[in-house]
């Protein structure tokens, strides 16, 4: 049962986590257990899927395990957008109904984080701010006119900002356009995330910095090893995203795609001033290629952008140093002004993308679940998938599930390497090239 696993390996510079309060000891796991469930991975599937299967089975016990701290992991290091809306590939479909699918689980996922942000008063910046969605170029501005298309053939809101209106509230001219869309909201993943874990029933039980090396069933029970013993439980649920593949499942289904992220340290009143913009917004690229930006609460800017093929699913100081340096420019290109305005933190984080743009959901084999590939978006529908996975995995059933059932599949397969890892370099330089101005 024990495999030779990649484990995840994020590098310490994730600017969310680092500026949180210095966070309790982590309590791995030593020796052998037992458990009735048992959930591996502790991102937005797995948090999600261990508060409702310890809600839903109140007398059983629940162990959640993860390699790492909570938030440590890309779940803790994302740019905060929690999305409402179909994204890229899901809101370029023809399938109306099946969008409205989207929008309904997203949403589900919002009302959900909401009531236990507010119940539990998880101090994470939680914002009804919206998405802006912003336009460099007349290729940008052609790619907005679009999607306020696609939105309107859903019924939804979706507010065209001009360049002047747009500065009045980002502080820069750099931008032609941007697609307002109220429904996103806007938070601190990282706070997030160790809400989330500090307020989780009492029957659940997390040990972080436990990792798993494999599993197994025998005799109708999953025997799960880490470094230092074996958990038997009758069920077992996986959040590990990429990491899925390294426990022998779902292979070859998932690109690992990296992307990266800097943060500011907080402005000053002058800068502020300076500045002249307003705080508390986020705005995505209108060419999925582009640069993201936020500016927190609390006057950070963040900003992302870059993708890379990374079959390690890990980056190297050299390439972040690098990454940092592209982050200056975009920051220099939108803020002349906060030229002198230095990151503090310059960070990676793993995504899976499928090539057919599809998700998985359900069960994998007797008593083994797993929800993961959420193709870069994963912040609404991770949260609502491991929800739902847990209902389903206690003998729920709902519209909201038969949903979910409905928009998942199976992630085709890819390509052995090295020709995967030629073809997909290939397309992100294109797409780079393609969308070099919104960068
Ligand atoms: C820079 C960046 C910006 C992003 N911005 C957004 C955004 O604004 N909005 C959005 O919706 N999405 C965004 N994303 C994507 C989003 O963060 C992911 O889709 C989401 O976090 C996936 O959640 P998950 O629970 O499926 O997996 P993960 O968050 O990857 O969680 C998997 C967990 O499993 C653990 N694990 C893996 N293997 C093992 C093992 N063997 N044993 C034990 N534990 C294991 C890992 O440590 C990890 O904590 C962004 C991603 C990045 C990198």
């Amino acid at each position: 049962m024990k495999r030779t696993v990649k484990l995840p390996a994020d590098d310490r510079r994730n600017g969310w986590y680092e500026i949180l309060p210095a966070q309790p000891e982590s309590q791995p796991l030593v020796g052998d257990a037992t458990t009735d469930w048992l959930v591996i991975g502790g991102g937005f599937v797995g948090m999600a899927a261990t508060r409702r299967l310890a809600e839903l089975n109140p007398n059983d016990s629940v162990m959640l395990l993860d390699a790492q701290r909570i938030a440590h992991g890309t779940s803790g290091r994302n740019s905060g957008f929690v999305i409402d809306l179909p994204h890229k590939g899901d809101l370029e479909g023809p399938d109306i109904e099946r969008k409205k699918k989207f929008i309904g689980l997203n949403r589900a996922a919002i009302r959900w984080l909401e009531q236990l942000v507010t119940d539990n008063n998880i101090d994470c910046q939680w914002s009804h701010a919206g998405k802006l969605q912003g336009a460099v170029s007349e290729r940008g501005v052609k790619f907005l006119q679009h999607f306020q298309f696609l939105l309107k053939e859903l019924g939804e809101p979706g507010q065209m900002l001009d360049g002047a209106a747009l500065k009045q509230k980002i502080g820069s001219d750099y931008y032609q356009q941007a697609l307002y869309t109220p429904g996103c909201i806007l938070m601190q993943p990282a706070a997030l995330m160790r809400g989330l874990l500090a307020t989780l029933p009492d029957n659940a039980v997390c040990h972080e910095d436990t990792p798993v090396l494999g599993l197994e069933q025998r005799n109708g029970l999953w025997r799960v090893q880490t470094k230092t013993g074996v958990i038997t439980a009758k069920k077992v649920l996986l959040g590990t995203n990429i990491f899925t593949e390294q426990l022998g499942l779902l292979k070859s289904r998932m690109l690992p795609i990296m992307t990266f992220a800097s943060m500011t340290r907080p402005l000053s009143d002058a800068e502020f001033k300076a500045f002249g913009g307003s705080d508390d917004w986020g705005l995505t690229p209108a060419d999925y290629a582009g640069t993201t930006l936020r500016f927190t609460r609390d006057r950070r800017m963040v900003v992302r952008n870059q993708y890379r093929f990374v079959p390690d699913y890990s980056s190297s100081d050299a390439e972040r140093a690098r990454i940092h340096d592209q982050h200056r420019q975009a920051l220099e290109a939108r803020y002349p002004q906060l030229a002198q305005l230095p990151f503090e933190y310059t960070w990676g984080g793993v995504c899976t993308l499928s090539s057919n743009y599809t998700s998985f959901f359900g069960e994998l084999k007797p008593g083994l679940y797993a929800s993961c590939c959420h193709n870069g978006v994963g912040v609404a529908r991770g949260t609502i998938s491991g929800k739902l996975l847990a209902e389903q995995a206690s003998g729920g059933d709902s519209l909201l599930l038969r949903d979910m059932q409905q928009v998942s599949g199976m992630p085709a397969r890819i390509p052995p390497q090295p020709f995967l890892g030629i073809g997909v370099k290939a397309r992100l330089k294109m797409a780079e090239w393609a969308s070099r101005s919104e960068v």
